[in-house]
């Protein structure tokens, strides 16, 4: 029995595969490496000592889909597989409808063509809004502010009707906060294409010379320190609560839906001032004006999780700074070419 694992050559994903085959799962990867390389792949390989299928491909691909089903033993699916830039989102929203809802609906077709109904999906925090009262529970109000978020939305919904129309279905919806950092060894992180929107890659890129400052976007923000707040959790943890919701899907939990963050927001200063305690770097920084649609504050209660399924975050800011830095100076041009 194998988990088929959607992008599983990204940033998340590329973690959570090792995580996987260190706790014993056999795993088949599909990614089109839209936005990741194979060198990534071979990396998780290198890691864990262990082998596994990559296929590369479209989850729109069905009739690859169905291959896949029909040739692997597969019980469950972790379905990464997305493009996930807010403001690409914006500019080009039907390629964002096209690769995330089609692409979410030709996968759950298929696995029900193929009689797997097993799935962990990766939502975000972004379907909160811009909900104002802290911190964010699983049944605090939805109400997606731009197209990305929109499809997260939407394919939640779609996994629920799902679940109504035929009840055999285990489906678990994690809504991750902000993922930051990497593996300890350094050898898999996360590799964004061009000038980076995320704070933590655009810290790192300064730190490692590439880029001359950060741009701290708003210092008048009703926070203590007038910048936004946002919970940071290490990747390593978020992997670590895939292979936690792996196990909760033996118990037949229907449909779920869990919080993956700490609980704990930290400001951009904040970030700013671990960077320089885990490395010793002080990163240059200006103050510039807000980004539009950011909200001021959002953080998890991550207790569902924790009491269903025995997962919280271990790694604190200092180590998701430490580790990004390790990945970040070792892999200047990250994957490279
Ligand atoms: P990523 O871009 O590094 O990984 C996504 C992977 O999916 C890439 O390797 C890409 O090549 C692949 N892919 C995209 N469309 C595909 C398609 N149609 N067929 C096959 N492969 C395809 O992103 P990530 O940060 O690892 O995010 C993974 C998932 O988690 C995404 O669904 C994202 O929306 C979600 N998420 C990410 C964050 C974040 O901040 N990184 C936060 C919340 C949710
Ligand atoms: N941010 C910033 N400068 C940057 C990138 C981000 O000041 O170059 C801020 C941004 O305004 C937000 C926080 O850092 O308050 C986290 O931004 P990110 O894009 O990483 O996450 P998101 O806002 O999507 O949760």
């Amino acid at each position: 029995m194998a988990v088929l694992v959607t992008g599983g050559a990204g940033y998340i994903g590329s973690h959570t595969c090792v995580q996987l085959l260190e706790a014993g799962y056999d795993i088949v990867v599909i990614d089109n490496l839209s936005n990741s390389k194979m060198e990534a792949v071979r990396r998780v390989k290198e890691l864990t000592g262990k082998d596994f299928a990559f296929i590369k491909g479209d989850i729109r691909d069905s009739a690859l889909l169905d291959e896949i089903f029909r040739k692997y033993d597969i019980e469950s699916v972790v379905h990464f597989a997305g493009l996930k830039a807010v403001g690409e989102s914006v500019s080009v929203p039907l390629r964002y409808y096209h690769n995330n809802v089609t692409g979410s609906i030709m996968l759950f077709e298929s696995m029900q063509r193929n009689g797997v109904k097993n799935i962990v999906f990766s939502s975000s925090a972004t379907v909160y809004g811009m909900a104002e009262k802290m911190p964010l529970r699983e049944d605090s109000p939805l109400g997606a502010v731009n197209p990305y978020g929109r499809t997260k939305l939407m394919i939640e919904d779609i996994l629920r009707d799902i679940y109504v129309s035929d009840n055999s279905w285990n489906i678990i919806l994690l809504r991750y906060f902000n993922p930051v950092g990497a593996h300890p060894s350094g050898r898999i992180g996360e590799d964004p294409n061009g000038i980076p929107n995320n704070l933590m890659p655009y810290i790192s890129q300064v730190a490692v010379g590439k880029l001359k400052e950060l741009s701290v976007f708003g210092n008048d923000y009703p926070t203590p320190d007038g910048t936004c707040i946002r919970d940071y959790i290490h990747v390593m943890d978020l992997a670590d609560g895939h292979v936690k919701a792996l196990e909760k899907l033996r118990e037949d939990p229907g449909v779920v839906v869990y919080n993956l963050g700490t609980g704990k927001g930290s400001s951009v200063m904040e970030m700013i001032a671990a960077f320089a305690e885990a490395t010793g770097i002080k990163i240059p920084y200006r103050i510039t004006g807000r980004r539009p649609g950011d909200a001021p504050v959002s953080y998890a209660d991550p207790s569902k999780a924790e009491k269903e399924l025995g997962w919280k975050a271990k790694r604190d800011i200092i180590d998701m700074c430490r580790d990004l830095w390790t990945w970040q100076s070792q892999n200047p041009d990250g994957y490279g070419d």
